[in-house]
């Protein structure tokens, strides 16, 4: 059957404008439809098996078929299915989340604020602080730091945070005062023959160097992912937070560390701030909080924030900012079950267990004729495909040999996301040692159909 007379398929077609989608491609190409999962698998509608190497959006901790999420879901929806929490409403689920956020986080950490995704918590920070600044009558630190490659959504204040050309190009962005600084990749932005620890102070002069160009009282804050990871998986130089945070302090910056993919234990800690030993102002939360069984994020942030916040908020009258889904009773129960599950199945010591050994599958793969670099820290981990090893000049046009490995990577049964040509794993936190050797093995055969496919 052709595949676009599948009526799926060319309804698909016919009415959706995908996400992160070339639409064009995508009416020839018609989409994978995934009909379900189970485990670290999915599954298509002709029933062929996939690993999810991503666990789906690096969010699925607990596997695509947990049924202790579902049934938590159904309770509250037979309960209570929605209510809010605007003008001093709130119900149980909300309200325990919260407060175990509290507790899990790092000391300091003492408030939240509900919204449904990163991005949208991510605009929650630029608004929070800048409401912040402005009840400490210093209306012009609203400035933010952030990174080249840096990822944190795409709402229109977090899409010009984020420092990827495709979400700010024609889109009119970025928006908002922001300074994107080098990324912290020593492969692809060290100058030759520069030590990492060269490159690490590099950067740190170089961010110092931006404070006093700007000013200490123009910057509000500096927003960074522990671990860089949806432009490009690419882990930190040696004391990076340490000379991040240490320049926060001297110069009163907020110090914001977006936690979407890292939090929960994808690193093999609790939260990429503690794997990195830094502590942050402000820490941002989602995807692994739920498994994204349901849509939700958290900001956490200190009572020092919050206390500054509440006096406006008194002056004003009101917090004027909340989604109706701020908190929602659903989203929230189910992501209680799914911390709990994390917790009594000690996921976090799994991740750093098998995260171990997918790195230590993954490193011979940096002598593939393709590969540039393998990098990575825990359950998460990018493949770089190069032209030349030696000069690591990439392919041309980037991003055609990505997409071309992504493919030969579902042939073999193993989904990851090409970012341009890096291949990017981040499997759920349930794998075992089994699906570790699968996924290298699938890994290695898509290389080298990928190969084949060039000469
Ligand atoms: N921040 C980080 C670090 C992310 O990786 C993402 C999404 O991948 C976001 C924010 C945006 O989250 P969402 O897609 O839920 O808006």
């Amino acid at each position: 059957m052709n595949r676009l007379s599948n009526s799926l398929v060319a309804a698909d077609v016919a009415a959706v404008l995908h996400p992160y989608t070339n639409a064009r491609a995508h009416e020839q190409k018609g989409p994978l439809i995934i009909d379900r999962g189970e485990g670290v698998h999915v599954y298509d509608e002709a029933g062929k098996e996939y690993i999810e190497g991503l666990a789906g959006l690096w969010s699925v901790a607990v596997g695509f078929n947990e049924p202790r999420l579902v049934e938590a879901a159904v309770r509250q929806m037979q309960k209570l299915p929605f209510y809010h929490t605007f003008a001093h409403k709130s119900h149980e689920p909300s309200i325990r989340l919260a407060e175990k956020l509290v507790e899990m986080t790092p000391e300091g950490l003492d408030r939240v604020f509900f919204t449904s995704s990163g991005s949208e918590a991510n605009d929650t920070v630029v608004k929070l602080v800048w409401f912040m600044n402005n009840a400490l009558g210093r209306p012009q630190k609203k400035k933010f730091l952030a990174r080249t490659k840096g990822y944190h959504g795409v709402t229109v204040a977090s899409a010009s945070l984020t420092g990827l050309p495709n979400n700010h190009r024609d889109f009119d962005l970025p928006a908002i005062p922001v300074r994107h600084l080098t990324c912290p990749h020593h492969y692809r932005f060290a100058h030759d023959g520069e030590s990492e620890s060269e490159f690490c102070a590099r950067l740190i002069a170089e961010t110092e160097q931006v404070i006093l160009e700007e000013g200490p009282e123009t910057i509000a804050a500096f927003i960074g992912e522990p671990l860089m990871a949806a432009g490009g998986v690419m882990p930190p130089p040696a004391g990076y937070w340490p000379g991040i945070e240490a320049l926060c302090r001297k110069y009163d910056i907020l110090l914001v560390a977006d936690e979407v993919i890292c939090g929960f234990g994808r690193l093999g800690s609790s939260f990429g701030a503690v794997h990195y030993g830094f502590t942050p102002d402000i820490m941002v939360l989602s995807k692994q909080i739920s498994s994204s069984y349901m849509p939700l994020a958290a900001v956490v942030f200190t009572d020092e924030i919050y206390q500054a916040v509440a006096d406006n908020t008194n002056k004003i009258g009101t917090f004027g900012h909340g989604f109706t889904a701020s908190g929602h009773p659903v989203a929230t129960a189910v992501a209680l079950e799914n911390l709990a599950i994390i917790e009594e199945r000690h996921l976090v010591e799994n991740a750093r267990q098998m995260g171990d050994l997918l790195q230590v599958g993954l490193a011979p793969l940096a002598d593939h004729p393709l590969v540039g670099e393998v990098r990575g820290a825990g359950l998460i981990a990018g493949l770089e495909l190069v032209s030349d090893k030696a000069t690591k000049k990439p392919f041309d046009p980037v991003g055609k040999i990505g997409a071309l490995a992504a493919e030969a990577g579902q042939e073999e049964g193993l989904i990851f996301r090409a970012i341009g040509d890096t291949l990017a794993l981040c499997p759920p936190l349930i794998v075992t040692e089994e699906h570790v050797h699968q996924i290298v093995q699938r890994m290695e055969a898509t290389l080298n159909k990928t190969a084949r496919a060039l000469t």
